[in-house]
């Protein structure tokens, strides 16, 4: 079921002798974080230092997701019940450094990624490990927070001290979380003496160093269909991050109404389906594919650039893909899928 819902699939292709016999070979490994399946591929590594990368890993990913959890009781909510009281206070050492990244992508984004809205997403049940069946949020409670209007731009942080001025402010880093975490834990791959690897957390992915000769082929899952829209190429230090309308949704009256929230109107963004980002750093990637779905088919080149985004596909509502000339390049349509397509200008 789990992996039913797998946005991207890694393409098996990419894992050809993925075991662990010789320094040679692929070393791959699979567990459970961040809420989904990861998988590690590590390239011509010692089995040992492989075997020991990947438990270490594993842990890293799973104190993170503790730590920056949007519900669950860790340094996140502690910063949150801080931030509501709107009196200065010293940031936490494993929040702080979290926060000021989100706060920069969601100034480039224009505040369409706002990692500031955790109180719409608990209106709109999404703080819960089950999704909200058959109730729809009260509109005025929507409107009074839209009204609010919470924005990175109300938190001010100097050297350790964190201020905020609007009690709407509340941090949910669900957007972005996944990403941050991933370059954190290349990092420390790289710091463990591992170079070749891919990290695949529930068909988001970031790939580092060599994978043989040919770039990796990644699937990107059909917003709408079962299965495969089409694969594309990433080189080396390349992440791939997709949003969907798909991932946590439920239904009324045969509206969808899904977890990626236009911070304008305090309801699901409802023009886009899909967005795939191709970037070097993760966190980027991740924060990138949110806002570009908040600001759909007629506004995503404008933020593309600003957030420095070169790389994009995105689905729209009607099924029309429009994407940059560098994902054409990249891409190939499963047999029998032949979309309408509009291509950008360049965005660099
Ligand atoms: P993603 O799948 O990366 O697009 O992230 C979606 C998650 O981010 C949601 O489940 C919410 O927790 C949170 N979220 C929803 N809308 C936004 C938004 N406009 N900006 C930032 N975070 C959001
Ligand atoms: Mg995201």
């Amino acid at each position: 079921m789990m992996l039913a819902r797998l946005p991207v699939i890694l393409l098996l292709a990419a894992f050809a002798g993925a075991c662990s016999n010789g320094n040679n070979s692929a070393y791959h490994d699979q567990f459970f974080a961040f809420g989904t399946l990861v998988d590690v591929t590590f390239y011509g590594t010692d089995p040992d230092l492989a075997a020991q990368a990947s438990e270490a890993i594993a842990n890293d990913f799973h104190t993170l997701h503790q730590e920056w959890h949007a519900w669950q009781p860790g340094q996140l909510t502690a910063t949150n019940a801080l931030l509501a009281q709107l009196e200065p206070f010293r940031g936490d050492p494993v929040v702080l450094p979290v926060i000021r990244e989100a706060n920069r992508l969601a100034r480039l984004s224009g505040d369409l990624f706002n990692p500031t809205i955790g109180k719409l997403v608990t209106l709109w049940g999404f703080h819960d490990n089950a999704l909200p069946v058959g109730t729809l949020p009260d509109r005025q409670a929507i409107a009074a927070l839209v009204a609010q209007a919470p924005s990175a731009k109300d938190v001010v942080i100097r050297d350790d001290m964190v201020s905020n001025s609007n009690p709407a402010v509340q941090y949910d880093l669900g957007a972005f979380a996944k990403g941050y975490a991933i370059d954190r834990i290349m990092e420390r791959l790289r710091s463990l003496g591992i170079e070749n690897a891919i990290v695949n957390a529930g068909g988001d992915l970031r790939a580092i160093g060599r994978h043989g000769n040919r770039p990796w082929r990644v699937g990107i899952r059909h917003p709408r269909q079962k299965g495969i829209l089409a694969s594309i190429e990433i080189e080396t230090d390349a992440s791939i991050f997709t949003s969907g309308d798909y991932e946590r949704h439920f239904e009324i009256d045969g509206t969808r109404y899904h977890h990626i929230i236009d911070p304008r109107s305090g309801y699901p963004a409802d023009t886009a389906t899909s967005v795939t980002v191709i970037h070097g750093n993760a966190a980027t990637a991740d924060a990138a594919a949110t806002a570009l779905f908040v600001a759909g088919p007629g506004h995503w080149t404008g933020v593309a650039r600003s957030m420095g985004v070169e790389l994009v596909m995105l689905v729209d509502t009607s099924g029309v893909i429009h994407m940059t000339p560098g994902m054409q390049q990249r891409i190939r349509f499963e047999p029998g899928i032949s979309p309408e397509l509009r291509i950008s200008e360049p965005l660099s």
